[in-house]
């Protein structure tokens, strides 16, 4: 693969210490994602993380569904997830599910209660949340907390058997209803919820939640650094409490990172779900997404995601990256590897009055100049053309050097044109420019030392193949900076603009997934999803360029 992640971090040098103190003598890390969801580029934060930090010591790294909640999980997501791991380029050695451990998990409840440090409450989720009390004000006591061994463990066991309706009573751990830190003031360890599981399916009517259950999966798979982001922090002495109070036999280490958070983009599942679930893109693989999906089906690599979750690093503060900083990895992955071809997308047709009707001119021109080894293709040239709308003004401001009434421009790797004359429908608008091309003006031919301002690009009229062109904006407006929760009125309406245009004709055999370079517009990939036998879709990866400046 391409170059690992060997600069520094926080967490690679806690690793590195505990290598060397032999406190573990292998690393083993795992990356836990709820199958609620397809992965976004914030996931991929944490994959590259996880997997390379392993893979880096000679360690292990496991792919765990962290299915605790029935409700909202479905196996749509466990494939997908699946799917998006592999193609981002890494292998798990273990392919586990939390749900697998749910006897084990029932078994250290039970041992919990046993060592009276859990207790079943009969407490409302309202009531509970009540008696917690405030960051200043300590928590009160449950009525129920000082029921009998015996009694709990009935009651848990008579919860597991179905015998209550939901909310009704929750196993909870017994800690301390003071503690400064809120987690730790006898939170929920079971709760209630009568609804099918997609693996375990109707066995279980209770469910462990996350800070009980998260820490005994990583134990049982002998994790070592259980890394995740920062919100946990604060669940960390919990974390350490269950691993110690349920006497795990591996100890593993929770470390928290700062999230990826990136301008113009929501990034949690449970809001891109809503865009999905709104109409607001077509799904979760819209090209739009900041999903994997979606940035796949809109043409970036593995390659340039990777090295843009090693190059934004791993921190201990948030902060949110600019978006174009992921565009510029796109760009720089693709300069020398797509071929370079040509389109117009926004049509106008150009006569050639002194170019004979019936000649027609085969071009071979190099695919890219960078890379000869793609060879050439044959570019054809006639009497009629098109060129982009946006490379004509009958009324140019100063400095304008694309074509316009007297001046002339190069066709790029074709002739040097003049426009004499714009001909108009009856509204007033531009239909068809009548230009003279100077024969002796053909790139390439080294005849002339003429030379003009501007080059545009063209395709052949009668040679000509239709295309329909996707050019996308970002999905949320930037005023919403990160995950604010009325995103929805943020949404941008004018994130995609389909244009229906021409492309040259060595590109009639593209297929779903192909990439080119179009020249002097962007970036662009065949979509997998709308491309059919009787047209080719495209969708823009990133255009050219940007104004955005990377720091070196
Ligand atoms: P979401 O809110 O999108 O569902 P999550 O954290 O609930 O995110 P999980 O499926 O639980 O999603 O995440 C699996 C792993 O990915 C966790 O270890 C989590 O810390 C990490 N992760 C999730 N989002 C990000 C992010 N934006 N940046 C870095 N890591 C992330
Ligand atoms: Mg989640």
């Amino acid at each position: 693969m391409d170059n690992k992640n060997t600069s520094s971090n926080f967490i690679r040098d806690i690793v590195i210490e505990d290598l060397k103190s032999s406190k573990v003598k292998e690393v083993v890390t795992r990356f836990p994602p709820e199958p609620n969801g397809y992965l976004h580029i914030g996931h991929a934060k944490a994959i590259v993380l996880n997997f390379e930090l392993a893979d880096e010591f000679g360690g292990r790294t496991n792919l765990r569904f962290d299915d605790t909640n029935p409700t909202k999980e479905d196996t749509e997501y466990i494939e997908s997830i699946k799917e998006d791991v592999a193609w981002l380029g890494f292998k798990w050695d273990g392919l586990y599910f939390a749900s697998d451990y749910f006897e084990e998990m029932y078994n250290r409840a039970v041992l919990l209660i046993k060592k009276n440090k859990a207790y079943v409450c009969d407490l409302s989720p309202e009531e509970i949340r009540e008696y917690r009390g405030t960051l200043t004000q300590p928590g009160k006591e449950s009525p129920y907390r000082n029921r009998s061994v015996e009694e709990n463990l009935e009651l848990f066991e008579r919860m597991r058997r179905g015998e209550f309706k939901d909310g009704e009573k929750v196993l909870r751990a017994k800690i301390d209803m003071a503690s400064p830190n809120m987690n730790m003031r006898d939170p929920v360890l079971y709760r209630i919820c009568h609804a099918s599981h997609h693996n375990t399916g109707d066995k279980w009517c209770i469910y462990p939640m996350y800070d009980f259950a998260h820490p005994i999966e990583d134990a049982i798979e002998g994790v070592t650094h259980s890394i995740c982001t920062l919100e946990f922090e604060d669940h960390r002495p919990l974390y350490d409490w269950v691993i110690k109070e349920c006497e795990m036999e591996c100890q593993p280490q929770q470390i928290e990172f700062a999230r990826l958070n990136l301008t113009n983009t929501v990034m949690s599942k449970r809001k891109l779900k809503q865009l999905v679930d709104a109409g607001f893109v077509d799904g979760w693989d819209d090209p739009r997404m900041p999903t994997i999906s979606g940035l796949r089906r809109r043409g970036y690599t593995p390659e340039a995601i990777r090295k843009f979750c090693r190059e934004i690093g791993v921190a201990k503060t948030n902060s949110t990256v600019d978006h174009r900083l992921l565009e510029h990895f796109i760009r720089e992955d693709l300069i020398d590897k797509t071929p370079r071809t040509m389109a117009v997308l926004r049509p106008i047709k150009v006569v050639i009055t002194n170019y004979p009707e019936d000649k027609e001119e085969i071009f071979e021109v190099d695919y890219n100049l960078d890379a000869p080894e793609m060879g050439k293709r044959p570019v054809p040239f006639s009497r009629e053309l098109y060129i982009d709308r946006d490379d004509f003004m009958e009324n140019p401001p100063k400095k304008y050097f694309r074509l316009y009434p007297g001046n002339e421009v190069r066709l790029k790797d074709a002739y040097i044109i003049k426009c004499n004359e714009v001909i108009k429908d009856d509204k007033g608008n531009v239909v068809e420019l009548r230009c003279t091309y100077d024969p002796e003006t053909r790139s390439g031919t080294g005849f002339t030392k003429r030379r003009v301002k501007g080059t545009i690009h063209w395709v052949s009229a009668r040679h000509a193949v239709p295309a329909e062109f996707r050019l996308y904006e970002p999905l949320i407006n930037d005023d919403a900076e990160g995950d604010s929760e009325n995103f929805l009125e943020q949404v941008n309406p004018n994130s995609m603009e389909v244009l229906q245009g021409f492309m040259e004709p060595s590109m009639k055999d593209a297929r779903p997934m192909d990439r080119f370079q179009l020249i002097r517009i962007g970036y662009f990939i065949v979509d997998n999803k709308y491309t059919t036998d009787e047209k080719i879709v495209l969708n823009r990866i990133v255009a050219l360029r940007s104004s955005f400046k990377v720091k070196k």
